[in-house]
């Protein structure tokens, strides 16, 4: 983390201290790195450079429009799965011809919609989906791009929760679906198959999961015999969270994909979400209270599980560092907690810490994918700002949600 990290005492993003930053800001506020972001996909761009990818930045990993908009001047696509992404994409100034859709649920809406903007792919996961695109696009006298995402039936080697390529998961189709699919979609006169999609889970740090999807696909790619023009990867590559020594092996993989591509003959798309933005991002927020107990002490800040979930929905650790270090040691065990009136409210359990006290500014790291974009109203909380730092410069890329507008949205 390059952009993100310390300068003597104080913890920086670029040019700016958060001491300095929250003296303008109430916390909690999100806060990230345009420098960071760029750096991430410089790297991911020169390992890929013998291919030269479309790189369909994953906007669920994080909407804000911002960002889009930084990532569309580094000629990113997105890869979107829903309306509401696919219009943000648009806004953002994403060109249609590099934006795919995917998910199992598309609404008949949502697909009109994508199809009415000229999107470069829709990634298909059903039949019934099949069907449903080419009356759709039958009725507007359209003719349509599609690829088909293959449900591998690989593991992730991680948690079920964000693990998609296994048969047992809702998403893709199965090796035996995918032929049968294959064979029918050519009697489905909108339609033009052209790609064929595979996305096995997120935060995955080893290469296994990977190569054994190459030889899925492979295999499917030889009983199909038929010239696919893309193949979509995905996305799904780890990062170091808490424990630094988690790191992928991008280059190995690079390699491996650059060579299937070639071997195919196809152009590749790949879905980064988390490697691009994960570690560009920063949870600014506050120490509200400290409650000592017998065995640990709860040091009470005042972001929540609604701010951030991923502690609680996916046994997530992500480090939490103070905005100003010190040389004293704190006594006890500590455990940090969020406002919320659930016990899943919590982010972590240290042994070690440095002394801290009340209205402490602590800074939870790694949060610039899956952060926002899960954040959400419960117990009726505003969700909190944005803020982008470029060098030495601030800028306000979402407001602080306001009270009243949660109250009176009629
Ligand atoms: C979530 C998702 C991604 C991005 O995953 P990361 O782990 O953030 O890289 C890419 N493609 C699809 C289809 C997804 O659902």
């Amino acid at each position: 983390m390059k952009f993100l990290s310390y300068k003597k005492k104080f913890f920086f993003v670029d040019k700016i201290s958060i001491e300095k930053l929250s003296k303008k800001f109430k916390s909690p506020y999100y806060c990230y790195s345009l420098s960071q972001i760029k750096l991430n996909l410089d790297n991911f761009k020169n390992l890929f450079n013998k291919s030269s990818p479309l790189i369909c930045f994953s906007v669920k990993s994080n909407s804000n429009i911002k960002i889009l908009n930084e990532l569309k001047k580094e000629g990113c696509g997105a890869d979107v799965v829903s309306m509401g992404e696919l219009s943000a994409a648009l806004k953002s100034g994403i060109k249609p011809s590099k934006i795919v859709f995917s998910g199992v649920g598309k609404t008949e809406e949502e697909l009109l919609f994508a199809i009415k903007k000229n999107i470069l792919l829709i990634n298909i996961e059903s039949e019934s989906e099949a069907i449903l695109l080419n009356k759709i696009s039958q009725k507007i006298s359209k003719k349509i791009f599609v690829g088909i995402r293959l449900n591998p039936n690989v593991n992730s080697g991680n948690i079920r929760k964000i693990s998609t390529g296994l048969n047992d998961d809702k998403f893709g189709l199965t090796e035996k679906n995918f032929l049968n699919l294959f064979k029918k979609v050519n009697n489905y006169k909108n339609l033009t198959l052209q790609c064929i999609s595979v996305h096995i889970g997120s935060q995955i740090l080893k290469i296994n999961p990977f190569k054994n999807t190459l030889n899925v696909l492979e295999k499917i790619i030889n009983k199909t015999n038929f010239q696919f023009k893309y193949i979509d990867f995905g996305g799904g590559i780890g990062i170091p969270y808490e424990n630094k020594n988690n790191k992928f092996d991008l280059r190995k993989y690079s390699n491996l994909v650059e060579k299937f591509a070639l071997k195919h003959r196809c152009k590749i798309i790949l879905e980064p979400g988390r490697f691009i933005i994960g570690n560009a991002g920063i949870l600014v927020t506050k120490i509200t209270y400290i409650k000592k107990t017998k065995n640990k002490d709860f040091i009470i800040l005042d972001a929540g599980m609604n701010d951030l979930i991923r502690p609680a929905l996916y046994n997530a650790r992500h480090s939490i560092v103070p905005s100003k270090k010190n040389n004293t040691n704190y006594k006890k065990n500590i455990e940090f907690v969020g406002p919320i009136c659930e016990t899943s409210d919590k982010f972590l359990n240290v042994k070690k810490y440095q002394h801290i006290k009340e209205k402490d500014f602590l800074l939870i790291l790694d949060v610039g994918a899956y952060g926002m974009s899960l954040a959400s109203n419960y117990c009726f909380r505003p969700k909190p700002a944005e803020i982008l730092i470029s060098k030495s410069n601030i800028k306000v890329i979402r407001k602080k949600e306001k009270i009243n507008k949660l109250i009176m949205n009629n």
